[in-house]
């Protein structure tokens, strides 16, 4: 059920506290769909973000935080996912109101992942632990090897307007599982979720500073972060250009950095894939949250042979998608984030006819009041610029192959290396090509969002380092290695 919108306290959250920004900047934000004006935010600054860090480093050193056991953090994920679940329908209703996308992709997927993630990563937090090594003796002495797994300290999360709940939860869960204190940067376009994501934290009982939240600008907020000398490292999810300069300014500073960054993913359909049952599913890969997927299958390579009915079947389905108000049971696809996303994919789009691609379906704007558009296919080649560049919109490209060498090889010839899906009935070409996609992941005969037991990540351009799964918990630790040598 949708509720009326109940808008989170608007200020930073910092040391458990809601606060204004030190020099009183604010910004407004709007509901892409409807050009509403939403709420009006605390705009933060260098000033702001050393509080938030402050306070996590306090919360970390000292604070209880710093002594609970591992069961006791647990205790506090598992109590936060609880609360989330309680308010599923009013998360659900902010991020459709922040967002554009449907209220029933929130409301079904996304709100239900953030409390799976923090259960997931909940029942982690009392069984990280090192290793002990039998060696022998050193220098003639008894030797007793054995390694630490401690938290790193203050972690700085940013993350993009996409799928900021799910994001969120992917960076906070972790984190605290093991010990961390975060303070999270939320895009601008869509930061409301955190914000009451915060207010939860406080209710579930976490001691002040162990998560903090400075909303504002990535230029200026998130860059003060990043280069904050007492954070011990990033956990970035956005842009492979802003990962770039991410990972500059932590190469100078030698902090740690996990960069989950852009995608231009193929979905590889065989001649012999089950077409009926794939097609609402390559369809989705495409369209889903209005293409402003990462992992958007945007790439569609399909065996010369089956072209016409690939392109026919997703023109049907764009056709009959019900695009408008995400709040409407039946839309099956909502706004764009902003009038510059708009402005991107139709750029997108007139490059594509420019450089000689078909369109088979789509390709414009829908009415005048927020960023609607319609569902695209294009028929063309891997070189146009349409199938090279992350578009984030709801516009995918058909890209014939005669062979599986072929359908490999374009399938890897691209910068990105997120995600790849595999549409086939043949078990050996399931074993060849999950071997040689050069992805992070591989979706058989399926796609959908992550499972937070699996880790995640990007390849090339894509990123560096692991997200959930046991790698994406580890990545949140160092091992400390302790020998031991008797005298005596
Ligand atoms: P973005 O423009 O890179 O922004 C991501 C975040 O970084 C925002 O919070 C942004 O703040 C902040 N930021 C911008 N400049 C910064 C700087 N100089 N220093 C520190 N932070 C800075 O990306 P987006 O448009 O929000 O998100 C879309 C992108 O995210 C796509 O490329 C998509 O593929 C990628 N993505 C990847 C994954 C994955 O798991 N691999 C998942 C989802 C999305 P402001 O926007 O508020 O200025
Ligand atoms: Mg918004």
């Amino acid at each position: 059920m949708i509720t009326e919108l109940q808008l989170p306290p608007t200020q930073h959250y910092i040391e458990g506290a809601w606060r204004a920004s030190a020099d009183g900047g604010v910004f407004d934000v709007e509901n892409p769909a409807t050009g509403a004006p939403l709420a009006t935010l605390s705009a933060g600054t260098a000033t702001d973000v050393d509080a938030a860090v402050r306070a996590a480093r306090d919360a970390f050193e000292r604070g209880p935080w710093s002594q609970m056991s591992g069961a006791d953090r647990g205790r506090l994920l598992w109590r936060l996912a609880d609360l989330v679940e309680r308010d599923r329908e009013i998360l659900a209703t902010l991020e459709a109101s922040d967002v554009g996308r449907p209220y029933v992709e929130s409301f079904m997927f996304e709100i239900p992942l953030v409390a799976d993630t923090f259960r997931h990563f909940a029942g982690w937090a009392d069984k990280v632990t090192g290793t002990t090594f039998g060696l022998p003796p050193f220098a003639g002495q008894e030797r007793f090897s054995y390694t630490l797994r401690q938290p790193l300290g203050v972690v700085g999360a940013i993350t993009p307007w996409n799928a900021p709940t799910m994001i969120l939860a992917w960076k906070l869960a972790p984190a605290l599982a093991v010990g961390n204190t975060v303070v999270v940067k939320p895009a601008e376009l869509a930061s409301l979720t955190t914000l009451y994501i915060a207010a939860l934290v406080a209710e579930a009982g976490f001691p002040p500073g162990v998560v903090n939240v400075v909303t504002g600008s990535g230029q200026v907020a998130g860059e003060a972060l990043v280069r904050h000398a007492e954070v011990d490292k990033i956990s970035f999810t956005g842009s492979t250009a802003v990962g770039r300069h991410i990972a500059a300014v932590a190469g100078e500073q030698l902090k740690k950095v996990t960069l989950e960054l852009g995608g231009k993913s193929p979905q590889i359909i065989r001649g012999d894939a089950d077409l009926n049952a794939a097609l609402p599913v390559i369809a989705t890969a495409v369209f889903a949250n209005q293409g402003q997927t990462c992992a958007s299958g945007s790439r569609i390579l399909v065996h010369r042979s089956r072209v016409g009915a690939v392109a026919q079947g997703l023109a049907d389905i764009a056709q009959s998608a019900v695009v408008g108000d995400p709040f409407d049971e039946g839309t099956t696809m909502g706004s764009l984030i902003s009038s510059a996303q708009l402005d991107r994919v139709l750029g997108y789009v007139e490059r594509g006819l420019a450089e000689g691609a078909h369109l088979v379906t789509g390709g414009r704007r829908i009415g005048t009041t927020g960023y609607f558009v319609e569902p695209t296919v294009f028929v063309g080649d891997n070189d146009l610029t349409i199938a090279r560049e992350e578009i984030f919109g709801p516009v995918g490209t058909i890209i014939p192959f005669d062979d599986d060498e072929e359908a490999l090889r374009l399938a890897n010839d691209t910068e990105y290396g997120l995600t790849a899906v595999l549409w086939t009935g043949d078990a050996s070409a399931v074993t060849r090509f999950t071997r040689q996609l050069k992805t992070g992941s591989v979706w058989v005969n399926a796609w959908g969002p992550p499972h937070p037991a699996l880790p995640w990540s990007g390849q090339r351009a894509s990123g560096i380092g692991e997200e959930l799964g046991m790698a994406g918990l580890l990545a949140n630790t160092i091992e400390k290695t302790v020998n031991l040598v008797s005298r005596g």
